[in-house]
């Protein structure tokens, strides 16, 4: 007997409930790994922006929450902890089955950095300056000034598909921290674990500060960008169309924080630990099937170690396993789709074109138990030049560019050659040397013998064309604030009041 399971249906989540597309109209969500489907979810339109937009203005002009005292904001983020914590084996389930992700990283990293940021966001939150006060000024005129830091109000949250979860978290956590409203739109291949999320959120912030609308970018996501009744746009995605969205925002001037892509190079020394450096570069560019922005796609060798190297790569690279990512002995998964299968495929077949060495993988793979899915071998390429396509566009996808340098001035210039600098690495065992290139290194964030450390209290974001603006620590608490300046004057007597000369002079 076959058993018919029943495919989900997730609606929208606006103003503290569950609710169906005005359309009633719903896209398919594709497991792909197995070429499942794995749930219908609301196709969103415009309509649906409008109620999800006015549902986060209401909750935000009416005050409840922004006027919170942030001691109480802190502790409901603790309590969003407690609950992303207590929904871990759910939550990691809907994400694999959506990105593709390994249930291994995502229970094992992903999970534990979202509770970690809801935590140490509360923290930053007790003792945020939300009201400084400066020294009384000789100049203009002796007067108590103040700078205070407000919420910046209705914010829209953009994502991903690669890690849907956790960059919905950098967003939704200093946005909530500071006593803003929220409305998120997922992207279209994975909406499912943002919509569990929000859910488990909701139970513990009042109606309509947290929200989902799903369907595609060029609907939902540009009529969100557009809303008049939005205050501020937070996106991750692609460098066009963050361009694009830029160039939406424009038109009412809104606060814009963009998370883009990147080529990050990474830089092995002649000196570096090659039995730390060589898993850790592939560490670097293979996880999640090199679908990570910040992945070192760039691995620049000094001539000296060029071939001890590539040969530590290829021996390291054959043993990964391909497999399903809720299988926790598979040590990649999936890349998203057919689609993105078919451009990395293109990518490979460019390195070739274009002269460089494939050592390793570029193949399309057929896993045992999951034959529908869309599964690409590892792959490095070697006698690559920084010049060559596959080493100046994002692929996204687990493709390995190995360069060769003489001198390290060399390897540097390279390694800035590029419209990206979201991140880069370093591996050597002198720490002063590492300090030296890192400072010439043009990326938001600079890894030294390591790869892939991001943390809660540190800033992520991008150089260049890598975005504007960083998400996570201190830095995102301040990207979800307005500045205020308030000026109260302490002189009584007109006649003594600097702007009066300057205007009544003659008097
Ligand atoms: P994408 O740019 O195609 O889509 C991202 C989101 O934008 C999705 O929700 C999508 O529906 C929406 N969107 C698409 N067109 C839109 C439009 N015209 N207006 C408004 N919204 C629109 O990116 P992707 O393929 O989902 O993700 C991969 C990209 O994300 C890569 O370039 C990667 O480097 C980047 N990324 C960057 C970071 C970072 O922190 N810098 C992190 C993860 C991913």
């Amino acid at each position: 007997m076959t058993v018919k399971v029943e495919v989900p249906t997730f609606p929208h989540f606006i103003n503290g409930k569950w609710e169906p597309a005005s359309s009633k109209e719903t896209f398919d969500v594709f497991n792909p790994a197995t070429g499942e489907l794995v749930a219908k979810v609301a196709k969103g339109t415009e309509v649906d922006v409008d109620r999800a937009v006015k549902a986060a203005r209401a909750a935000f002009d009416q005050g409840e929450w922004k006027n919170m005292n942030p001691k109480d904001r802190a502790k409901i983020l603790y309590a969003i902890s407690y609950q992303i914590a207590d929904h871990a084996e759910e939550l990691a389930y809907l994400e694999a089955i959506s990105s593709g992700g390994t249930v291994r990283r995502i229970g094992n990293s992903d999970i534990l950095q979202m509770v970690d940021l809801f935590q140490t966001l509360a923290n930053f939150t007790v003792d945020y300056p939300f009201s400084e006060t400066l020294p009384v000024p000789p100049f203009p005129g002796p007067a108590h000034n103040f700078i205070w830091r407000e919420p910046i109000g209705v914010c829209v949250a953009i994502t991903p598909w690669n890690l849907p979860m956790s960059i919905a978290t950098w967003k939704i956590a200093p946005a909530l921290a500071m006593g803003n409203t929220i409305v998120i739109k997922p992207a279209s291949y994975t909406p499912l674990s943002t919509l569990k999320l929000t859910e488990i959120i909701s139970a513990v912030v009042p109606p309509g500060v947290i929200n989902v609308v799903t369907g595609p970018g060029a609907d939902v996501g540009e009529a969100l960008v557009q809303h008049r009744l939005v205050d501020k746009v937070a996106f991750t995605g692609s460098t066009d169309v963050g361009r694009r969205i830029m160039g939406l925002a424009a038109g009412t001037i809104k606060n814009t924080t963009l998370e883009l892509g990147g080529k990050s190079p990474n830089i092995i020394l002649e000196d570096a630990d090659l039995n730390i450096a060589l898993p850790g570069s592939l560490f670097g560019v293979f996880l999640h099937s090199g679908q990570l922005c910040e992945s070192g796609t760039r691995l620049f060798v000094p001539d000296k170690l060029y071939d001890q190297v590539v040969a530590g790569l290829v021996a390291l690279s054959s043993k990964l396993k391909l497999g399903n990512p809720l299988d926790p002995t598979t040590d990649v998964g999936p890349v998203i789709s057919k689609k993105q299968k078919e451009t990395i495929l293109a990518y490979i077949e460019a390195g070739k074109q274009e002269g460089a060495t494939l050592v390793c993988g570029g193949k399309e793979v057929k896993v045992p138990g999951c034959e529908d899915g869309h599964f690409i071998e590892p792959t490095i390429f070697t006698n690559v030049t920084n010049n060559m396509k596959i080493a100046q566009e994002e692929i996204f996808g687990p493709v390995l560019c190995v360069i060769r340098y003489a001198e390290i001035e060399e390897a540097i210039q390279m390694a800035n050659d590029t419209i990206y600098g979201l991140a880069a690495g370093v591996w050597t065992r002198d720490v002063n040397k590492a300090y030296e290139v890192a400072r010439q290194l043009q990326a938001g964030v600079v890894w030294i013998n390591d790869w892939h450390m991001l943390r809660s209290d540190a800033p992520f974001g991008g150089y260049k064309q890598s975005g504007i603006g960083r998400e996570m620590g201190q830095h995102s608490l301040d990207a979800y604030t307005q500045v205020k300046h308030v000026h109260t004057s302490m002189t009584p007597e007109l006649d003594r009041r600097n702007w009066y000369g300057i205007l009544f002079g003659q008097n």
